[in-house]
């Protein structure tokens, strides 16, 4: 089930949907999805789908994570040192970006998603990986400014605070809207407070909530 084999179909398949960043597909060939899942799930990890992580949440559909991913590195101008990840629930894109990127700030808002999250990293020694109880949509400022960020939960309206959390050129990855969905690519104007704002592929996340932990 988690031969190499199965992995290998997988990053085809990410090929086949116009997943270009070799560095990407490397990553996600090299990460083991199972260990990211519950042992009754861990059999689906190398399919395309989203999966129940449970509190209500999921696992992204790896073409989504890939993509965001690429879109993320992408946008960026060269290397990213410091990413912040909103929404980390079970770490499976923390621990892609940790691999592509110096390091990375993931806020998640549920206790235990993020204390098995925490748990996973570091069984996988990746250890550039700084996590937050609290609600993401805030962003984590004392942590920032952030050469990128990423958002794996869908807010109605791209957040200011995660705007004004941006460094010079710093490039936003986030789903926006309630029902419909776009992913949004915002990009900060230099070191001006001007910010370019692209809309993307339509996309299904859950909902970034705001103003409650638990
Ligand atoms: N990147 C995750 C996807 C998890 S789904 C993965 O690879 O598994 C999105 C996550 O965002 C959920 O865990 C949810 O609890 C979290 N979330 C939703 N609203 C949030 C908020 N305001 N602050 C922090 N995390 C939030």
């Amino acid at each position: 089930m988690t031969s190499q084999r199965t992995r290998e179909r997988l990053v085809q398949r990410l090929a086949d949907k116009g997943v270009t960043n070799l560095q990407v597909l490397d990553t996600i060939r090299n990460t083991p999805r199972h260990w990211f899942l519950d042992e009754a799930l861990a059999h689906r990890a190398y399919e395309d789908t989203a999966l129940p992580i449970g509190y209500g949440q999921t696992l992204s559909q790896p073409y989504i994570v890939a993509r965001m991913t690429e879109i993320l590195l992408g946008a960026a101008g060269g290397r990213l040192h410091r990413v912040l990840e909103v929404g980390t629930g079970s770490g499976y894109q923390t621990s892609v970006l940790s691999q592509l990127v110096d390091e990375v700030y993931s806020v998640e808002r549920i206790k235990p998603l993020q204390d098995k999250a925490r748990e996973r990293l570091r069984t996988l020694g990746l250890r550039n990986v700084q996590m937050r109880h609290a609600d993401g949509g805030f962003g984590w400022p004392e942590a920032g400014p952030f050469d990128g960020i990423l958002s794996t939960a869908a807010p109605r309206f791209v957040p200011e605070e995660l705007q004004q959390q941006l460094a010079p050129d710093g490039v936003l990855v986030i789903p926006v809207g309630s029902q419909e969905q776009s992913l949004t690519l915002v990009i900060r104007d230099g070191d001006s407070d001007k910010f370019i704002t692209q809309t993307l592929e339509p996309v299904k996340f859950v909902p970034l909530l705001s103003g409650t932990t638990r």
